[in-house]
């Protein structure tokens, strides 16, 4: 490290301190270790500003399915910036990119899905599946469905609505809950149906039913959508018993009430098929998309629109008061048509599912050998470890012994990008990883995994 990168590193750490509030973050704790610089990034890989190699295996948050510095995204933004750098899609205008982009998205989603509404966020996109849920209903002379049942743990955003939606008590703590949002409990076997001796099927129905207790207790009358993510990511990649989402369609289909999928992570080819829900097998009504639609160049969300609700917002429902300036802005969806394109191209959906997906929970599960490994779990390219106390009694840590965040502290000093969700240690790599790439990430998984005993 030279001097002038330690001293640029001193002195953005001093500005960072001084005037950036960054989200989720403890300030108090950040100033007095100072932020970590990222300046560069190329394929999986990141730099920060004192010259070290970090391989991130988050994709950033979630987003970067294609890695880092792909030309194709680049130019995309640059001949758009040119062309048009901004129009709104409001009053009776329109534009290429967000057109292209529309008609491309009804073509990788599920057939039910011909019609996109464009946010600039997955918060945005689940601010408005509450909106267009509720619009549904009342069109549909149902007003008293208004309840959306969501779970804990599961992540909907930081909105007042998707945080609402979301189901973490620190978030709860910190604004409360809007009216006619209430939360089941998740579909966690390790936590909640292995005490029991009960197999991961077995568990996957009966953790289902808390979903048709709740809308006994409610009032299916009174129920408008169920909300989770196929796989939910930012609680701790809890991937659900084959049983659970076909069960919880069952439900959703038996009370008429509309089935809702967020796939602002597991969408655009995470789980190994093009989104989440086909992964495991169900048939939203509508879909939350973030993320990986640009792979994270720019912001862009969106809510795909199945036929029930659309045909009842287009043909019924007349002017639909609600939108975002930045709803379909044009650079954005230039770099998702590129984005996209280069998924189609590089066959990185089919990598997933048939490559790179099975070889990353192969080499997953060599790690359940491990003395603080109680649990693995992966599909496709999401992976979780679940860390125990006492690995032949599976006894968790206890809730405020920071074991996670010490393996953390392990990863990032040791040129790794894991995040940490309590006592389960995640990653979430970009999709083009080789072989050779989870091998390198696997050993330094291990070595930090040995360091944090
Ligand atoms: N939904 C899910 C499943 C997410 O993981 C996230 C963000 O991590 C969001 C919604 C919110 O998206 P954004 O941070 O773009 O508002």
């Amino acid at each position: 490290m030279n001097t002038v990168t330690q001293e640029s590193t001193r002195q953005w750490q001093a500005a960072d301190a001084q005037h950036f509030l960054h989200p989720f973050t403890d300030h108090a704790g950040l100033a007095r270790k100072g932020a970590r610089i990222i300046t560069r990034a190329d394929n999986i890989y990141l730099w920060d500003s004192e010259g070290n190699k970090i391989l991130d295996a988050m994709s950033g948050l979630w987003c970067v399915n294609v890695g880092y510095g792909q030309q194709p995204l680049i130019d995309a933004a640059t001949r758009q910036m040119k062309e048009l750098p901004f129009y709104n899609t409001f009053f009776q205008t329109s534009h290429p990119p967000a057109i292209e982009l529309a008609e491309l998205l009804a073509q990788v989603t599920p057939p039910q899905f011909q019609h996109v509404f464009f946010t600039g966020s997955g918060s945005e996109g689940n601010d408005t599946i509450v909106r267009m849920v509720r619009r549904y209903w009342d069109i549909k002379g149902e007003p008293a469905r208004k309840v959306i049942i969501s779970r804990f743990n599961g992540y909907h955003g930081s909105t007042m609505a998707g945080s609402s939606l979301s189901g973490m008590k620190g978030m709860h703590d910190q604004g409360g809950v809007i009216p006619d949002i209430t939360h089941i409990e998740q579909p966690h076997w390790f936590e909640h149906g292995r005490p029991q001796n009960l197999s991961r099927e077995d568990f996957g129905l009966i953790a289902a039913g808390w979903l048709e207790t709740k809308i006994l207790e409610v009032g299916p009358e009174r129920v408008a959508a169920f909300i989770g993510e196929p796989v939910q990511g930012a609680g701790g990649v809890m991937v659900p018993p084959s049983t659970y989402w076909p069960e919880i369609q069952r439900i959703c289909d038996k009370y008429g009430i509309l089935l809702v999928s967020d796939e602002v992570i597991c969408g655009f080819g995470r789980t190994g098929h093009w989104f989440g829900c086909e992964t495991m097998d169900v048939k939203p009504d509508l879909m939350t998309i973030a993320k990986g639609i640009t792979s994270g160049y720019v912001p862009l969300g969106g809510v795909m629109v199945g036929e029930r609700v659309a045909r009842a917002l287009i043909d019924e429902g007349g002017e639909f008061n609600h939108g975002f300036t930045y709803s379909g802005h044009p650079v954005a969806c230039a770099v998702a048509l590129a984005n996209i394109r280069l998924i189609q191209q590089l066959d990185l959906v089919r990598h997933v599912r048939e490559d790179i997906g099975p070889y990353l929970a192969q080499r997953f599960a060599e790690l359940a050998d491990h003395p603080l490994v109680g649990e693995v779990q992966s599909c496709g390219m999401m992976g979780a470890v679940q860390l125990v106390k006492d690995k032949a009694a599976s006894t968790l840590f206890e809730p405020d012994l920071e074991v996670g965040m010490l393996c953390r502290a392990h990863c990032f000093g040791n040129g790794l990008i894991m995040r940490a969700v309590g006592d389960r240690m995640i990653v979430a790599p970009p999709l083009v990883m080789t072989r050779a790439q989870v091998d390198e990430m696997m050993a330094l998984i291990r070595r930090c995994l040995d360091l944090t005993l």
